[in-house]
């Protein structure tokens, strides 16, 4: 990716080499802080790796676009501590940031709405948030309840590891956080957890999925769009993602920790589907196209 001569970001929280201990009864969100795609076993243990445990706002289900039924919240903003220097896995995601904050603000502009860019948090090992305290291994998150984006940055290794290395699969996983934030930001998570409690656990989680596969699409609008501006992709950087997609679908997950492939336990989508939907959003832009919930009646 061609990222090096991009604004960085000055919603960047450091929070590196401070420790986070668990603490109970703090920070619980008024509303929409609710960890989501939750479930049981070792499965979902390997599954959280792989940012699994979105603490999400889902979107809507009827179709809702950006100014649909917007309420954003205050955010305070430019006030985000400086990355150390000499910090270019810190740097690159600044950068990437700044991106996310371009394009999301343009398309909020388009529909006469203000985009209120999330705050994003550099941790390691563990972090306390809105959502609780929440560790490392639970993979990068996005908390509803204080608009902020929680990333360790040795998740990344963890991606490399299993095959979806590359600075265009790490941009694609901030994107997909992000994309939790404009969930967020549009009203709908509250519509859908609203939903979720009045339904059986399976149909339930199918809603999770769905928030998951548009949170997916949004990093292709994303994508998209940052391409367009600053010619951000080079050769090799769509496969790249669409390769990290692949690797982080849910039946292939399952079937690396040597599982079979359980539907109902998805809380992410399948391989296919993630490809689909990231594929969709950066081949056309239009965050209208990421409806994953069209089909639910
Ligand atoms: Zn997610």
């Amino acid at each position: 990716m061609r990222w090096k001569n991009i604004r960085k970001s000055r919603n960047v929280e450091d929070r590196r080499g401070q420790r986070a201990g668990r603490r109970f009864g703090t920070g619980r969100p008024a509303g929409g802080g609710m960890k989501v795609g939750g479930g049981a076993g070792i499965i979902l243990l390997l599954i959280g790796l792989f940012f699994g445990k979105d603490l999400i706002g889902p979107l809507s289900s009827g179709g809702a676009g950006i100014g649909a039924g917007t309420q954003g919240p205050t955010l305070t903003q430019g006030t985000g501590t400086t990355v150390r220097s000499n910090d270019e896995a810190a740097d690159f995601i600044a950068s990437i940031l700044g991106t996310t904050e371009t394009v999301w603000g343009e398309l909020f502009a388009q529909a006469g709405q203000q985009y209120q860019p999330p705050k994003l948090v550099l941790f390691e090992d563990g972090v306390n948030s809105a959502c609780g305290f929440t560790s490392s291994a639970a993979g990068p998150f996005y908390c509803p309840g204080d608009y902020k984006v929680y990333i360790d940055l040795s998740f990344f290794r963890e991606l490399q590891k299993m095959g979806a290395g590359g600075d265009f699969a790490q941009a694609y996983v901030l994107a997909h956080e992000v994309g939790h934030h404009v969930q967020n930001l549009l009203g709908v998570s509250m519509a859908v957890q609203r939903r979720q409690r009045a339904l059986p656990k399976v149909q339930a989680n199918r809603l999770s999925v769905l928030t998951e596969l548009q949170a997916d699409c949004y990093a292709g609008v994303w994508a998209h769009h940052a391409h367009n501006r600053y010619q951000l992709l080079e050769p090799g950087d769509l496969e790249e993602g669409m390769n990290a997609a692949a690797k982080i679908g849910d039946d292939a997950l399952m079937r690396s920790a040597g599982r079979r492939a359980h539907p109902d336990a998805f809380t992410h989508g399948t391989s296919q589907q993630r490809q689909t939907w990231l594929y969709r959003g950066l081949e056309n832009g239009d965050h209208q196209v990421c409806d994953t919930f069209r089909d639910v009646s």
